[in-house]
Formats: C-alpha cells, sequence, structure tokens
C-alpha cells in the first residue's frame, strides 16, 4: 500500500512540473535522482507474458554489460548510438497499466522488451540496461505515469489527433453523400523493394521459370500506381516513396555512407551474439568479441550490399513516411518461396502490423523506444489491425484467396487470421500512422505466375503509363473496398 501511495506521489509530481514548465508530456532523462525516478522495487508483474529464456551474463552486473560492450565498439571505431527521441509519445495518463498489460503478448511475445521495462502500478519506464532492483536511475530513459483507474477525468485515446482525423473521414464514408469521400485522408504508399534487373539481382527479389521473369519490385510499383490513383479519385492526399523501379535512397550505392548500419548492426547484437562474449571474465571478453566471425562480417562486402538495401534504402522511405506526416501507410509486397521453380503449396493472404520483437532483437535503445511507443500507443496499434483486417479480408474475396491462419508465421505472432505482428525495419519505424504491410499473393505459385507474366493492361497515373498483369486489378479493387470497409465500421 505504500509503495503504492509512493507511485501516486510521483505521478502526481510528475503532472505538476508538466503543467508549470511546459515541457514535453514524456520526457527522457538519465539524470540520478530527477522527478519521476521510481523505485524498481515496486514493478508488477504482466500477467500472460511468456518470460524470456535466461542467457548466461550471470558475470556481468547491470550496467557492466554496457561498460564492456562500449569498449568493443570503441575497440572497433563505431560510434554511440544517438539517443531516442520520446517527444510525442502519449500524453501521461491516456492509457491503463490494463490495456498495456493486455498489448504485451503481441508486442513483445518473448519478454525480450520487458527486460528493459519497470512497471509500476503508477507508470511504466524503460531503461538503457535490463531492469533490476538494484538499477542504478542514471540508466532511466523513459517514464510515462498510467491512467489511474479512480480517475474521473475523461479519457483520451492515445493518439487522439490522428483518431480524430480518422473518425471524420469515417463520417464522409458512412455518410455516403460525398463524392470525395476520403479526402482529408492522407496515405503514403510504399512500393516494397526497388525492382529493375540490376537491383533484383542484388535483392533476390524475382522468379525467373522458363525464360519469364516475375519481378516483385515491378509488380509492387504497379499495384502501389494503381491504388494511388484509386485512392485519390476518392479524395485521399497519396504520397509515394517511388514512381519508378530502382533505390529510394538518394545517395547511390557505390558511395553512401554505412557507419549508420554498421552501428545498428552492433547494436543489435548486444542482446543477440555478443552477449555470451560480454559475459565472459573481465581479462578475455575483449579478444573474444574481437575475433568473432560476426565481426568479420560486419565490414564484408556482402554486408555493406545489406546495409543499402535493409538500412539505406528502407530509412529514406521511412523518412519519406515520417516527413509525409501521414495517416496511413500501405506497404506493398508480394510473396514467393522460391526463385526459380514454383510451387503449389502456399497461397494465402497475410498483412503484418507493429510488434513481434523477438529475443535477440532489442539491443539498440532506438529500437527500444520504437517497440515501447507501439505498445504504449494501444489505440493507434488496434487501428492498424483493423484497417490490416479489413484490407486482406477484402483482398481474400477479390482474389479468391484464402487467409493465412497458421499460429506462427516466420517470426510474426498471429494477432487474428491474416494479421500478424512482425519486426520489420517499417512497422517498427512508422511512429505516427497506422501501418499495413501487405503480402498480396504468392508470385512463385502455379496458378499466379503465369498470369503475372502476362502485362495485358495499360495503366497511367499522372501521365505515366505503364503495362502490367490483369490480375492485380483485382489485388488493387480489394485493398480499395477493404479502406471503404475500414472506415465504414470505425467506432
Ligand atoms: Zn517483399
Amino acid at each position: 500500500m505504500a509503495g503504492c501511495l509512493r507511485g501516486f506521489f510521483f505521478a502526481f509530481l510528475w503532472a505538476i512540473l508538466l503543467a508549470g514548465q511546459g515541457l514535453p508530456q514524456a520526457h527522457a532523462y538519465e539524470i540520478e535522482d530527477q522527478p519521476g525516478y521510481l523505485d524498481p522495487a515496486l514493478e508488477l508483474p504482466v500477467p500472460g507474458l511468456v518470460p524470456a529464456p535466461e542467457f548466461d551474463d550471470s558475470r556481468s552486473t547491470s550496467g557492466d554489460r554496457l561498460r564492456r560492450f562500449d569498449r568493443v565498439l570503441e575497440k572497433l571505431g563505431i560510434p554511440e548510438e544517438a539517443a531516442p527521441g520520446f517527444y510525442d509519445f502519449p500524453a501521461p495518463g491516456s492509457v491503463s497499466f490494463d490495456e498495456v498489460a493486455a498489448h504485451f503478448p503481441t508486442i513483445d511475445p518473448d519478454g525480450a522488451l520487458r527486460k528493459y521495462l519497470g512497471i509500476h502500478s503508477s507508470g511504466v519506464s524503460l531503461f538503457r540496461d535490463f531492469f533490476s532492483s538494484g538499477i542504478s536511475s542514471s540508466l532511466l530513459e523513459f517514464f510515462l505515469p498510467f491512467r489511474q483507474a479512480r480517475a474521473k477525468t475523461p479519457r483520451e485515446p492515445d493518439s487522439s489527433p490522428l483518431i480524430d482525423r480518422l473518425r471524420k473521414i469515417g463520417m464522409q464514408v458512412k455518410q455516403g453523400l460525398y463524392a470525395h469521400p476520403l479526402s482529408g485522408l492522407r496515405v503514403v504508399i510504399d512500393p516494397g523493394h526497388m525492382g529493375s534487373e540490376e537491383w533484383d539481382h542484388r535483392t533476390g527479389k524475382f522468379v525467373s521459370v522458363g525464360g519469364k521473369t516475375v519481378s516483385e519490385g515491378d509488380i509492387a510499383r504497379s499495384t502501389a500506381l494503381l491504388l494511388a490513383g484509386e485512392l485519390e479519385d476518392l479524395g485521399a492526399e497519396v504520397i509515394l516513396t517511388r514512381l519508378k523501379n530502382g533505390p529510394v535512397a538518394r545517395t547511390p550505392f557505390e558511395s553512401f555512407d554505412p557507419t549508420p548500419f554498421l552501428n545498428q548492426y552492433f547494436y543489435n547484437s548486444l542482446d543477440s551474439w555478443m552477449r555470451n562474449h560480454l559475459a565472459l571474465p573481465e581479462d578475455r571478453y575483449l579478444a573474444s568479441a574481437m575475433s568473432a566471425p560476426e565481426v568479420e562480417k560486419a565490414f564484408s562486402p556482402s554486408q555493406r550490399t545489406q546495409y543499402f538495401i535493409s538500412g539505406e534504402d528502407l530509412e529514406a522511405r521511412a523518412r519519406i513516411i515520417d516527413e509525409s506526416l501521414a495517416d496511413l501507410v500501405i506497404d506493398i509486397h508480394y510473396d514467393a518461396s522460391k526463385s526459380n521453380e514454383l510451387q503449389s503449396g502456399d497461397r494465402s493472404i497475410e498483412a503484418f502490423v507493429p510488434g513481434g520483437v523477438r529475443s535477440g532483437e532489442t539491443g539498440s535503445r532506438v529500437t527500444r523506444s520504437h517497440h515501447l511507443k507501439h505498445l504504449l500507443e494501444v489505440r493507434r496499434w488496434r487501428e492498424s489491425v483493423d484497417i490490416a483486417s479489413a484490407m486482406v479480408n477484402s483482398m481474400a474475396e477479390t482474389l479468391k484467396l484464402p487467409l493465412l491462419t497458421r499460429p506462427e508465421f516466420l517470426t510474426s505472432v498471429k494477432v487474428k487470421d491474416g494479421v500478424y505482428a512482425r519486426n520489420l525495419y517499417l512497422n517498427r519505424r512508422t511512429l505516427r500512422s497506422l501501418m499495413v504491410y501487405l503480402e498480396c499473393l504468392h508470385y512463385d505459385h502455379v496458378r499466379e505466375f503465369p498470369q503475372l507474366t502476362l502485362k495485358d493492361r495499360v495503366g497511367t497515373y499522372r501521365g505515366e503509363t505503364f503495362a502490367y498483369p490483369r490480375r492485380i486489378d483485382a489485388v488493387v479493387a480489394g485493398a480499395k473496398e477493404g479502406i471503404l470497409r475500414y472506415f465504414r465500421n470505425l467506432e
């Protein structure tokens, strides 16, 4: 009881400070004894969460493995990770403990992020190292007070300006009186991968059989242009991350700077392969880490290509999303399990939404802060699930394909039929919008591939004319109807 009162007291103090000083509502701080700091002994368990398997870092006490990690980075000449930004996190009191606790199994299925969190009756804190009862407050990054069960103030959703805009569009769609029912909706459509022969061969995102080729980047681009045209006709403002095939990144592959992605590579390792080296005795860990095969790989030419494809280029797309202030982001992808042969097993459709961070993926403080935002913005996340579900269900009808229903798929966690939480770069990095990452159909399926090699239709978008397979019309019709259906059902 005393702990509970103390929690309330700090939440109260925090609220006064925020009101008095006009500070941002959530704030990152690392200074010992700063207001808002909570006694870690008040930590609450999260019901229903499966604990991550313990790994051997028993020898390194809290904070110690970070000191060792810093030494490894220094020796490698890798710069320190930039501090995460918490400026647009939910307002204090906009989410409750119960809501966040119920949200854990999809955002953090292994309890990997949970290791860094202190959950108290009054709020949640994020630390730079594993949370423990003795952890130094200097490792605290962020604290957000929960809405208390007894609070009398009316409840604001965690992403209220976004939800308000979506509701307004929902009213327009429901009334059925408008020529442009999606007027006011801002959408980013990102056609996955790059397309073009050069980049298909670097990324492997194509299927070639019997002298015919289907490129995922190319069919994704046609789908994106057609869907953009349809949504614009309904009044939406659409931003495409690319109009042509090729990289989105402005800097050429030959001269881009891989430093930020080398940095991510090593920070990601903190909770995966690096942890075993850091747990060795003081006189051995540094030499052991430096001779790890993963260190050699980090500086290899093939890894440099990866930094461009999965780093520089995806980050360029993420920046377009950030700058667009979009309400909705739609990532267009097609699936293939083979590259030089066709298959007849996999045919289902699915969409990925944010979440699903697995153990070994939480070493970066920036990554942790992104997942924490998805965890705390329960309402925004639920809307992503609802629009994703409406879209895949509608596409399953127009394409006459089944939804994916397996309990787990790759690293993702099932939310509902056809909708899975998955820690993909753009899902994680899309922090202010609804996010739907579509896998439209399997282009290596024996019945899809022949249809997709026929470019028997001509489309135009903003003066650009392009040939595409008519099968894509069903994808676009399903996606468009799914978006309208989502708004019709929005409460
Ligand atoms: Zn893809």
